[in-house]
């Protein structure tokens, strides 16, 4: 059935129907339709899935997508546009432009942890480059993917987008077609497959993975502020967040302020039992909630560290004493629970940070300029926030991806249409001129004359 879907597809892609600007636009505008009705079902199944309440449902995840719609609908006529560039005398005479084309068949592979906006922002950005867009959701997110799955295919004809559920053999089979673009958000590990696949075919993918994000607070930063805006990147979703900070390194001089202003900040978002706050997630299956419990195992949570497993639910945890050889540090956390590890002087984060692979994002909080420079300079990593966190992601105006380890490619706003656009350089010759110097025989007055030139 999945051959058959991309057989479908591309015969669809190559009748060019999904080239039109009105189109593009009209199918955009039908998703919109779609989410605005499906909205009650979405936000029920993000509650079952994850136990996100309406409210960040909307502004973690359906508002989010609905955003990104509104700047590719304004920008779509501007971003489909062939852009004019310089000529080089070289090619005189001609003009140069380059070109947007869609790939063709577009396979999107989504995580469960913001399983309406990591598929939904993609597709966006596929068929607003004119492609056709078959969407894998993922299973541990089984309520929304059928959400998902009735709110798609109930809009799209199955040869322009369609969404497939099941697990990892229904990925295997689909990693297997040839397809002419591959979007995989996920685990490094699994981003790892998907690049072996993508090889056999010489597929070009985006790869929107994870990792361990660290965020600093200097001993000069407003740390009643960092502790505030910390808790809330951290805490979002129950902690399964991409770019939540993942470990915090903090200015020895400052732990014992930054302890009291975060817990002031963790009682005024969730109470004084935060387990049983509507307002916190729960984690999304035993697996991760096991492998949550064995990482804060023999640790000493001067915050939080309370759990409930008929809910599934740990408290914001926050752990102190912490050394790089805690087994907490040993890979990505993924929960609602932030180690802390002092430090004296900045130097042991940044070599810290350099030792360990690309994270996916950097926060750092501090009133100094130098210091903000130095971790610009120094540190390789997919985005991040001065004074604050995960906000980045937000913006259509700032591209979102990671580096290394935490990933390749970006999209949001005009780079999701960038990323789904294969952009072809055309020269435009006249005929009318035909210079010479190129062609055979080459003598010393044509050599002179390309010295000129080239140079
Ligand atoms: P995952 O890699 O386990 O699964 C992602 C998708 O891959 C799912 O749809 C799943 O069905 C599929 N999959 C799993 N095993 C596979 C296999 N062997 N072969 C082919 N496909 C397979 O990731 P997850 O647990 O769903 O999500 C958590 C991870 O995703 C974390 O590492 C997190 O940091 C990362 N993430 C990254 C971003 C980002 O935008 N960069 C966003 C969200 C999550």
């Amino acid at each position: 059935m999945i051959k058959e879907l991309v057989v479908k597809q591309r015969n669809y892609f190559l009748s060019k129907e999904t080239r039109d600007y009105k189109y593009r636009k009209n199918a955009l505008n039908k998703l919109r339709q779609a989410i605005n009705e499906y909205e009650p079902m979405l936000k029920d199944a993000l509650m079952y899935d994850l136990g996100k309440n309406e409210a960040e449902s909307y502004f973690a995840e359906i508002g989010i997508v609905l955003k990104e719609l509104t700047y590719i609908e304004k920008h779509l006529k501007k971003l489909m546009k062939n852009k004019k560039v310089k000529t080089h005398l070289v090619d005189f005479p001609a003009r140069s432009f380059i070109s947007p084309h869609p790939y063709g068949v577009v396979l999107v592979i989504s995580p469960w942890n913001y399983p309406v906006m990591l598929s939904l922002c993609p597709v966006i950005g596929a068929i607003a480059a004119g492609n056709t867009v078959i969407l894998k959701p993922s299973e541990f997110s089984a309520k929304t993917s059928e959400v998902l799955k009735e709110m798609i295919n109930s809009t799209f004809n199955d040869e322009y987008v369609k969404v497939v559920t099941g697990g990892i053999s229904t990925n295997q089979e689909l990693l297997d077609q040839k397809l002419d673009y591959i979007f995989f958000t996920g685990s490094t590990n699994v981003g790892k497959i998907v690049m072996e696949k993508a090889a056999k075919n010489l597929t070009p993918i985006s790869l929107e993975l994870g990792g361990k994000s660290p965020v600093l607070v200097t001993k000069d930063a407003n740390v009643k502020v960092a502790a505030k805006r910390i808790a809330f990147g951290k805490y979002l979703n129950a902690g399964q967040t991409c770019v939540a900070p993942d470990y915090l390194f903090i200015h020895e001089s400052k732990k014992t302020e930054f302890v009291k202003y975060f817990d002031e900040a963790l009682k005024q978002f969730f109470g004084d039992n935060p387990i049983k706050s509507k307002d916190f997630g729960k984690i999304i299956n035993d697996k991760h909630y096991t492998r949550l419990l064995n990482l804060m195992e023999d640790e000493e949570a001067v915050i939080g560290g309370v759990t409930d497993d008929s809910l599934r639910k740990i408290s914001p945890t926050l752990l102190d004493n912490i050394t790089y050889q805690s087994k907490i540090m040993q890979e990505e956390i993924f929960g609602p629970i932030l180690p802390m590890i002092t430090y004296e002087n900045i130097d042991q984060c940044i070599n810290y940070i350099n030792k360990n692979p690309n994270p996916l994002a950097l926060y750092l909080f501090t009133s100094s300029k130098e210091t903000e420079e130095r971790v610009l300079n120094e540190c390789n990593f997919g985005g991040g926030c001065i004074n604050d966190t995960i906000m980045q992601v937000a913006s259509d105006y700032l591209p979102f991806g990671g580096v290394g380890e935490s990933g390749m490619g970006s999209y949001h706003g005009k780079a999701s249409f960038d990323t789904f656009s294969h952009f072809r350089s055309i020269l435009k010759k006249s005929t009318k001129i035909d210079v010479q110097a190129r062609y055979a025989p080459y003598t010393k007055a044509k050599e002179k004359l390309t010295k000129m030139i080239l140079k």
